[in-house]
């Protein structure tokens, strides 16, 4: 089968699609066929070496995929069946989704919903997924549609761009924050009514900023999550899911003691099975035909490599689908 294998050699990482004997599959009781995988940032990070995703080498990268069931020892699963996988240490400490097979524990697998087929799954991924997730912790906190507006940060990646297109299609009125002027279109096309430069965040802000949002979804933490929570309507909710500004949080109490704002953080790896089913069906009935096309550029996997050292360079906008067969 063709992989792409991540390799030490001494403090350099070097990515290279290689021809491997499936016999060196790690263990596990499914193994699937992978049709489709993605670059997400920790793939990306994890491909270029710049980040310490990987725990031990050789690695085959890739920490989401969709694909057909080859064989099963788990009763829940059977030949020929589509399934889907995000997180679970995947492409981290287990082989993961950059080759043309991939064998896990079927305690993993969530098997794809009606409605939904493999390249879809992956053009949502574990980027949509997260997004889904933080959807519904806003609902969790209590925000509804008519509360006010509500804010997505780091609008042009791959978790920002799902979220705008759910919260849209759910009646939110949505505003983004982007340090790219040139994409302003396009994440009006998503959904979003209104951009803001990145650049208003960059000050720290004041302990507490005129409120303007009823949600917020931040996938960049750092000063801008800071100055998001500072401008949180009373019992507003932000959901925190990433750090690609940074993993700092130099805020104060007041946001939580003053306004009874809720910071709720999301973990896409470790969600429960159940928690992740009720996402995939809900992305699969929310989310328009028309998210499919818009938010999406395809590649190969020889082609993954140069695209990782992109995505780290901020020149990808939403999301990235790697055709594996
Ligand atoms: P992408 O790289 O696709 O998107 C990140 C976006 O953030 C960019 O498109 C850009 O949007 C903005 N951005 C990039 N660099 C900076 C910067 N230096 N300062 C501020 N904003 C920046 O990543 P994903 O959407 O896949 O992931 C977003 C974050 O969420 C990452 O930190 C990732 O690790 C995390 N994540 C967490 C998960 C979890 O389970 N908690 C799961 C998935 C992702 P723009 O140009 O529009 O500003």
């Amino acid at each position: 089968m063709r992989a792409l294998l991540l390799e030490q050699h001494g403090e350099q990482i070097i990515s290279q699609v290689q021809d491997i004997d499936d016999d060196r599959l790690p263990e596990g009781d499914v193994t699937v066929d992978v049709n489709w995988s993605s670059l997400n940032y920790k793939d990306a990070l994890a491909i270029t070496g710049k980040g310490k995703i990987v725990r031990h080498f050789p690695m085959v990268p890739g920490i989401d995929f969709a694909g057909t069931v080859r064989s099963s020892k788990d009763p829940r699963f059977s030949e020929g069946q589509s399934v889907v996988l995000t997180g679970w240490g995947v492409g981290e400490n287990h082989w993961g989704g950059l080759a043309e097979q991939a064998r896990v524990t079927g305690e993993w697998l969530v098997p794809l919903p009606k409605g939904l087929d493999e390249r879809q799954a992956m053009i949502i991924g574990t980027a949509g997924l997260t997004a889904m997730l933080c959807v519904m912790a806003l609902e969790d906190g209590g925000v509804r549609p008519d509360d006010g507006d509500v804010l997505v940060t780091g609008a042009s990646g791959g978790v920002g761009s799902t979220a705008i297109a759910v919260l849209s299609a759910l009646g939110y009125r949505v505003t983004a924050i982007s340090g790219r002027d040139s994409n302003t279109d396009y994440l009006k096309t998503l959904g979003a009514k209104e951009v803001l430069p990145r650049s208003d965040y960059i000050e720290a802000p004041r302990p507490l900023e005129k409120q303007r949002w009823a949600g917020a979804v931040d996938t960049v933490g750092d000063k801008l999550l800071a100055g998001v929570l500072a401008q949180m309507n009373y019992n507003g909710t932000v959901a925190a899911c990433g750090l690609a500004g940074g993993y700092q949080l130099p805020t104060t109490v007041m946001p939580f003691i003053l306004r009874n704002v809720r910071l709720q953080g999301i973990d896409s790896v470790h969600t429960p099975l159940h928690q992740r089913q009720t996402a995939w069906e809900r992305l699969a009935g929310i989310l328009p035909d028309s998210f499919y096309q818009q938010a999406t550029q395809e590649i190969t996997l020889d082609q993954a490599p140069a695209a990782a050292r992109d995505l780290l360079d901020n020149k990808v906008t939403g999301r990235t689908l790697v055709k594996i067969r």
